[in-house]
């Protein structure tokens, strides 16, 4: 029998029980009739009706090529798509709404900096500080600026409860770091960083800071000129939006002075036949037909969201992630990774001493329970905790303590079916 904690009461709901409905693709049943429990927001989350409808007005209605056209349907979304950029820059608390870029995503806007402002500004010998917790998308496009300019790569170490050690920071923080890329929130373990202490303490030292706020936009509020952060990269798709969409925030005096980092139509000021001048902020950086659809139906993610509420919605995960952990943590032979509730978001990943994470979530998926197993994008993260792969469930507005529930109740059997005892079971029944 799973040894479940019975202690743990379910937190009461601090968001609405109808909200879920917005979600048509949370009402169904799979596998038998199960009832579909998402739990793999982290990866990407779903959308309400209120975007769709959004996206689908603007192609029924108003759908035309954005600043070009001198007729009503490319004005009118000219209109919807600069409109969603100042939706952007107040979600994010921007001082303009040309320090908002519309990029196909996190991944895109990371790549961005490193290649334009990264080529820029890097020599030989300049340091690149990151962090073991990071997502390959900020990594790798590090690693190339590294192998492009001779710079050299750090790192904040970790804490053993895998926080960032920031008694430690002086260790690789000095004049030589230009830039510190840093996630807010870590895809893997949850872990919230304190991004406007580590923004102070790179500024002093005379680096920019990057924040990849991929995990943390769709569930905290941001406000960028607190944060004092100097660029930031999120994906629509993660936030009710959207794919295909993103945004890479940079502070004014940073993207005026840095080269665009890609060519085409829209960034430009004049073409001749043996070169070019580009334009001023932000269509210097968007090259070609912008995703218009995609960013108006960001827009509309925005407002669905800010509607509700982003620290109602930060206060209902946690008290979802703080139950899960509590559950989860009464499963023999289960250890979540990260620190404790207090330290993190609606992310919690696990292992089991037995079976492998990519089992769990197949025996999961038959409960009708939609979890991520693998490394999540953070492998040197896995093999610095000494594993290959873990298993994750996350956490979003749409979902329910009696989804941790069926979670735990699901994984507690898992558990004990791949006990010695278990699997003496397991065997006696395949051979009757
Ligand atoms: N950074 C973090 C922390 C993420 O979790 C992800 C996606 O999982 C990314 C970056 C990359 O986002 P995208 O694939 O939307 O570019």
């Amino acid at each position: 029998m799973p040894t479940l904690d019975t202690t743990a009461l379910p937190p009461e709901s601090l968001l609405s029980e109808t909200l879920r409905d917005d979600f048509p693709i949370l009402q169904q049943t799979i596998h038998d009739n199960k009832r579909l429990v998402f739990l793999d927001s982290a990866a990407s989350s779903q959308r309400p009706r209120q975007v769709i409808q959004r996206v689908q007005d603007l192609y029924e209605r108003d759908y035309a090529n954005v600043h070009r056209g001198i007729h009503v349907l490319s004005e009118r979304s000219t209109d919807a798509y600069e409109l969603a950029r100042q939706k952007v820059q107040h979600f994010l608390g921007a001082k303009q709404d040309h320090e908002i870029v519309f990029t196909a995503g996190t991944t895109a806007s990371i790549n961005a900096v490193a290649r334009s402002w990264g080529d820029a500004n890097l020599s030989a010998g300049d340091q690149i500080l990151l962090t073991p917790m990071e997502h390959h998308s900020n990594l790798v496009p590090w690693f190339q600026l590294a192998d492009r300019t001779g710079a050299l790569i750090r790192h904040i170490p970790l804490t053993d409860d895998g926080r960032l050690d920031l008694d430690r920071l002086e260790e690789v923080l000095g004049e030589r770091t230009k830039i510190v890329a840093v996630t807010q929130i870590s895809n893997t373990l949850g872990t919230i960083n304190p991004i406007e202490e580590i923004t102070q303490r790179a500024h002093a030292a005379g680096a920019v800071v990057l924040v990849d706020a991929a995990q943390s936009a769709p569930h905290l509020a941001i406000d960028v000129q607190k944060l004092g952060v100097d660029f930031l990269a999120l994906s629509g798709h993660k936030m009710c939006g959207p794919t295909g969409v993103g945004v890479l925030y940079g502070r004014e005096e940073l993207l005026d002075a840095m080269p665009p980092f890609q060519g085409g139509g829209s960034m430009i000021n004049q073409v001749r036949l043996d070169g070019f001048t580009p334009t001023g902020l932000p269509a210097k950086f968007e090259a070609g037909t912008p995703p218009i659809a995609q960013a108006v139906g960001l827009g509309a993610a925005i407002d669905y969201l800010t509607a509700i509420g982003l620290d109602k919605i930060a206060r209902h995960e946690h008290a979802l992630v703080q139950y899960a952990y509590e559950k989860l943590q009464g499963i023999e032979g289960l250890t979540i990774l990260g620190p404790s509730p207090e330290h993190r978001a609606g992310v919690v990943s696990f292992v089991l001493t037995e079976p492998h994470a990519h089992d769990i979530a197949q025996l999961l998926d038959l409960d009708g329970i939609a979890v991520r197993a693998g490394h999540h994008c953070t492998q040197p993260l896995h093999t610095l905790l000494g594993i290959a792969a873990s298993t994750r469930a996350s956490f979003y507005l749409y979902n329910r303590p009696a989804e941790v529930d069926a979670l735990a109740d699901s994984l507690g059997q898992v558990a004990a079916l791949f006990r010695p005892s278990g699997r003496k079971r397991r065997r006696k029944e395949a051979k009757s």
